[in-house]
């Protein structure tokens, strides 16, 4: 059994890995500012309402537990509001990564996970991108989750601590059997935002009527339109789960870092296109001009993550994804 602190653990990803961690035997205490997680989501762990911007906060959350290993969720996490407002992403992912180190070094504890980003890569300059791809982020999301990335390994040099940072692509999905699901306020990613357009049409409201956007058809892709590597919630949690495996086996000196992603990218069209098929509604969408901070194409090779991790994602295809978070979405609407 590892006992855990698991920042973040009331969010979207965090809720779904401390599930598992639990199902898994292991003893979880969650640490969240409940900004954007959501209390009812943590029922069957220890739970510590914290704000990692204050150092106070990590202090007692370290105090008087023992820790083997801190999985680090807690982060503001849309690409679009970072551009418009830095200050929240330096503040909230910098600052407040900078104090859980603080913590982790006074309390020695020495293995972390960190949710870390394929936005740290920026414009890709080739495609898959792999982890030896530069770090150039175009977005303040991105720097943010870089500088973190960067404190971790100035870390694992002076202080010893080791560090597996996760890269994901685009999260997406819920819970197969339907308890948690994908629950940000407002919303802003691409999948819930086509399904509430689903759910809406589905109760009678007119098509035509769609709030849907779509930002940009003029990127150099096939059909114009952003092209993702969408990644199943619960993939990335088996990979937490392998990273802390790797942790604990003692084979991490340092930092290191796994893309995850299934390698197969869609674009924004064909994610709608999906959706349609998956739900059975007429989804239409307009057009509207790009969104600041947004790469043409991202897509994942994570070759290392297989190879390194023995991560083999259960969900390849978008499909099986958009079925997961559309079971969820017409129970919890
Ligand atoms: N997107 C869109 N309309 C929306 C929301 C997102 O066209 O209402 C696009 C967005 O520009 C990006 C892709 O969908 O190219 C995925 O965006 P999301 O916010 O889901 O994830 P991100 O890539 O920002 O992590």
């Amino acid at each position: 059994m590892t006992a855990l602190l698991v920042t973040g653990g009331a969010g979207y990803i965090g809720s779904h890995m401390v599930n598992l961690l639990v199902s898994e035997g292991h003893q979880v205490t969650v640490f969240d500012n409940l900004t954007t997680g959501h209390r009812d989501a943590v029922t069957r762990t220890g739970f510590i309402e914290g704000d990692l911007q204050r150092l106070a906060d990590v202090t007692r959350a370290f105090d008087g537990r023992k820790i083997d290993v801190v999985m680090h969720f807690a982060a503001s996490c849309y690409v679009g509001e970072s551009v418009h407002h830095p200050a929240k992403y330096y503040a909230n992912n910098v600052i407040g990564t900078l104090n859980l180190l603080e913590g982790m070094r006074e309390s020695e504890v020495r293995r972390l996970v960190f949710s870390s980003t394929c936005s740290t890569y920026g414009d890709p300059v080739s495609l898959p991108m792999n982890e030896d791809h530069p770090q150039q982020p175009v977005n303040p999301y991105g720097m943010s989750k870089l500088t973190a990335e960067r404190a971790m390994a100035d870390y694992g040099r002076a202080y010893g601590l080791s560090t597996v940072a996760l890269r994901y692509f685009n999260a997406a999905g819920c819970d197969p059997d339907g308890e948690l699901g994908e629950r940000h306020d407002p919303e802003t990613h691409l999948i819930p935002l086509i399904l509430r357009e689903a759910l809406r049409v589905r109760v009678g409201g007119n098509p035509a009527d769609t709030v849907l956007q779509v930002f940009g058809d003029d990127f150099d892709t096939p059909d114009g339109s952003c092209v993702r590597d969408y990644v199943h919630v619960e993939d990335l949690c088996a990979a937490h789960l392998l990273a802390m495996e790797r942790l604990m086996a003692g084979k991490v000196a340092g930092f290191e870092a796994f893309n995850l992603g299934t390698g197969n990218g869609y674009s924004v069209k064909e994610v709608i296109e999906t959706c349609t098929r998956v739900t059975g509604q007429d989804i239409q969408y307009r057009m509207a001009g790009r969104r600041a901070g947004d790469p043409a194409r991202l897509v994942a090779s994570a070759a290392r993550a297989r190879a390194e991790l023995g991560w083999v994602p259960r969900f390849e295809e978008l499909e099986g994804i958009v079925e997961t978070a559309w079971r969820w979405f017409q129970q919890r609407g």
